[in-house]
């Protein structure tokens, strides 16, 4: 090695050459001479050329099925094994390289992505010759696999005999490559680059060679648009090595460089004159007992040990190298490591060599040399996959970011660009004002001031998936279990967050729109949305008509809003004064349950009507129980009625009350609010499977509606007969709501104590006394009026009512 000393930074420019290619001009036109012939002859130009520079003749250019299956034999198992291991790190250090889809919205309606694609048709050149090798075909092979490259080829250059190294194809074999052309050299990139009848031409080119290979490589992207991983040179490494360094180690090091050839590269520095000194003698003793102490030598005359003062010097050279290699061979190398700034891949600390990295700890060694290490990255998953860039836009991200590029493509003098966007923004005004109901709904604004403000300002959620509405991706967008399910039915993946098939069915049937419909985890998830859309907590109001359904109550105590109360009439209609109460409240919505629970009865059609026209809020009509009375839905109603919203379950007449499902029927617009604050998959796949199919059977609705009615005739022909029944309220529900002679609350127990469970509502107001029954089967009903004249008989002859003490 040639040994310098302490020489001040001005001289360092000379230090930091690399051997001046001198022959560079003459390799270029042999390099050129070699892509004309290969143009020229194609498969015939690449036999000729192996004969002539490979000293192989060959019949044919593809390794053949039988040589493949010949090959792991040939392979000992210690190398099979240890080549097995080197892959796992290779591929689980690659595989982590892999990045997520990029998926933002920038501005509001302006969705911009970033997806990893593979290169399609990939070439590995893996260099063979006095030492095939196949480690470089691991290095390119694992990650162009883990990519997914759909075409991969490997060039490799044929020994004499015509045959390739069977480590190379049992490695080939690993890594499912069937594909290995006998080719060599300048030729080999040649046809890569151009194709040939055996060889397809490639995208990109990937692999390390000799100095004809990098100018073939530089020459095919130069003027055949093929990509290369990178410009590529001699072999190199640089190593940094204090006084805590070990020379034996050292030296080791530079060896495992100096070998590659001639012309690799090798860089001693070191703030320690006795540690050059020493690894100078160790060089020496072991040169001795290297089999390519031939190579290494001629490799080391062109090398330099150079002493300097400190750390930051030793760092400061390296970084101006920007070597392919950087050894720290210090003790404090993480700390030295922090400041490098130009290498391929640096190895850090005594115990670290390069060959590792070289074989098997998992980094790739195909890493730029000659300086390139300031500009380049080694190959990685990276080089293997293009990143496309994706994006979509909304009528509102049009409208948003339009004027923008209009400003900026006018200000450039690209008037083409700006009118690209000016026409569509023409479009979209055209299409708003052609909507008769968007017009009618933005002109009246029916709900001007009854939208919270923080939904107004809130965005609509959108799933990934709506994008491929009609396709089948792969979904690899929302975490879910891609292998199925636990349990026999698969419900792996999430559920349609807009419900379309129920929506559609449901439409048809109720004759509405299905943007008309929001469906909930039963009606009482509408409920609440209703408070949480129009009130802001601690600030707005409710209005509730008591005796009515709690949860109206529990979802604005939940949602700390507040109740206003408007009480029902002893005959459980709306008072009088209703409309004009109500005209002159800042409540945002009233709740009018019709059929009402826990009375039964149908609220007056006139009061509803005369709500609707002087209430400035949302009149919510629950039709929980519609299905059982003969009046006519509300839903019929909308169109006339913008803040209308009419309530319907399945958890009632259709028996579905285990599904857990509900419907809200409005105007489109006020739908659209409850799409923005919905969960996103608020129904769950199995709710919306059955529920389908429901919808499909729904003709035998009116079947069984017939039988709970017939079952609520008896129950009023037989209640009466029971002494301690003092009342049954008029019911067009499923249910009666009964007063008792005696304590509503000993009548509850006393049931409860017969296995009987009823729902008390003495506390209800007007309820005084009261219990609502719930119509069942024949048989319940029937057990139901047995217990209740029980009862009445143990108070008739003034037995203590106590509950029985099991
Ligand atoms: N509204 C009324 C009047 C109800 O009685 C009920 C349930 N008892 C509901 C709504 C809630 O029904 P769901 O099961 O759809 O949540």
């Amino acid at each position: 090695m040639q040994v310098y000393s302490n020489p001040a930074p001005s001289a360092w420019s000379a230090l930091l050459q690399r051997p001046a290619a001198a022959e560079a001009p003459q390799v270029a036109a042999r390099v050129r001479a070699i892509f004309d012939q290969v143009r020229a002859g194609g498969d015939a130009a690449l036999l000729s050329l192996a004969s002539e520079l490979d000293k192989a003749t060959l019949t044919r250019l593809l390794v053949s099925e039988a040589e493949f299956a010949a090959a792991a034999a040939q392979v000992p198992a210690e190398l099979q094994a240890a080549i097995g291991q080197a892959k796992a790190n290779i591929e689980a250090f690659h595989a982590a390289q892999r990045e997520p889809e990029l998926r933002l919205e920038t501005a509001p309606g302006v969705v911009c992505s970033r997806r990893a694609v593979p290169v399609q048709r990939v070439g590995l050149y893996v260099p063979g010759g006095s030492a095939p090798l196949f480690s470089t075909l691991l290095m390119l092979g694992v990650p162009a696999q883990l990519a997914g490259c759909p075409e991969v080829v490997v060039c490799t250059p044929p020994q004499p005999d015509g045959s390739v190294s069977p480590v190379i194809l049992f490695v080939a074999q690993l890594l499912g490559i069937s594909k290995v052309v006998k080719a060599g050299g300048a030729q080999a990139i040649a046809a890569l680059a151009i194709g040939t009848e055996t060889v397809a031409a490639v995208d990109k080119i990937f692999g390390p060679g000799n100095r004809y290979v990098t100018a073939a490589k530089q020459l095919a992207a130069a003027e055949f648009g093929v990509g290369i991983d990178m410009p590529a040179g001699p072999s190199e490494v640089l190593v940094i090595a204090d006084s805590s360094a070990n020379p034996a180690f050292v030296a080791a090091d530079l060896l495992s460089q100096a070998e590659h050839g001639p012309d690799s590269q090798v860089i001693l520095l070191s703030d320690s004159s006795l540690v050059l000194e020493q690894v100078q003698v160790e060089i020496t003793r072991q040169l001795a007992t290297l089999p390519r102490r031939d190579v290494a030598t001629q490799a080391l005359e062109t090398s330099r040990a150079i002493l300097l003062p400190d750390a930051a010097a030793m760092l400061a050279f390296s970084n101006q190298y920007a070597p392919e290699h950087l050894i720290l061979a210090t003790d404090n190398a993480e700390a030295l490591a922090a400041g490098v700034t130009n290498a391929g891949s640096v190895f850090l600390g005594h115990l670290t060599p390069e060959a590792v990295g070289d074989y098997a700890s998992g980094t790739n060694h195909t890493l730029p040399t000659s300086g390139y290490a300031r500009q380049y990255s080694g190959v990685s998953l990276d080089s293997f996959v293009k990143k496309i860039t994706f994006q979509r836009l909304t009528a509102v991200g049009l409208r948003g970011i339009g004027p923008v590029v209009e400003t900026m493509a006018e200000a450039e003098g690209l008037a083409a660009h700006a009118r690209a966007v000016s026409v569509r923004l023409a479009a979209l005004s055209t299409e708003a004002e052609a909507t008769p109901a968007a017009t009618e709904a933005t002109a009246a604004n029916p709900y001007a001031g009854l939208i919270r403000p923080s939904v107004e300002r809130m965005q609509a959620y959108s799933s990934a998936r709506d994008e491929f509405e009609g396709m089948a991706p792969v979904m690899l967008d929302a975490n879910e279990n891609s292998l199925g399910s636990v349990g026999p039915d698969d419900f792996s993946r999430y559920p349609d967050p807009h419900q379309r098939a129920i929506k559609t069915a449901l439409a048809k049937l109720k004759d509405v729109a299905p943007n008309q419909i929001f469906l909930g985890n039963g009606s009482d998830e509408a409920i609440d949305l209703l408070v949480r859309l129009t009130c802001t907590p601690g600030q707005d109001s409710i209005v509730i008509c008591p005796p009515t359904y709690g949860m109206y109550e529990v979802a604005a105590n939940l949602n700390d809003v507040r109740v206003e109360r408007l009480p029902l009439t002893p005959d459980f209609q709306l008072p009088a004064n209703a409309a004009q109460t109500l005209a002159a409240s800042t409540a945002k919505l009233v709740f009018l349950c019709s059929p009402n629970n826990p009375t039964g009865n149908l609220l007056a059609l006139e009061a509803l009507e005369t709500i609707l026209r002087s209430f400035k809020g949302l009149v919510v009509v629950d039709e929980a129980y519609a299905d059982f009375a003969d009046t006519p839905s509300w839903t019929t109603r909308l169109a006339e009625f913008p803040r209308l919203v009419v309530l319907q379950t399945f958890s009632k007449a259709w028996g579905l009350a285990g599904l857990r499902l509900g419907v809200a029927y409005a105007a489109p617009a006020l739908i659209a609010y409850f799409d923005k604050i919905k969960p996103p998959y608020n129904i769950s796949a199995a709710t919306q499977q059955h529920a389908h199919a429901a919808l499909a059977a729904a003709p035998s609705l009116s079947e069984m509606r017939a039988e709970l009615l017939a079952g609520r005739t008896w129950l009023l022909e037989h209640l009466p007969q029971v002494s301690i029944v003092e009342h049954i309220f008029p019911s067009d529900a499923n249910f009666l709501l009964v007063r008792f002679t005696m304590d509503a609350t000993v009548v509850y127990d006393q049931l409860q104590a017969r296995g009987i469970v009823v729902r008390n509502r003495t506390s209800q107001p007007g309820c005084a006394g009261c219990l609502r029954l719930t119509v069942g089967t024949p048989d319940e009903n029937t057990r139901l009026v047995a217990a209740l004249h029980e009862i009445s008989q143990l108070a008739g002859v003034g037995q203590p009512l106590v509950v029985a003490a099991e």
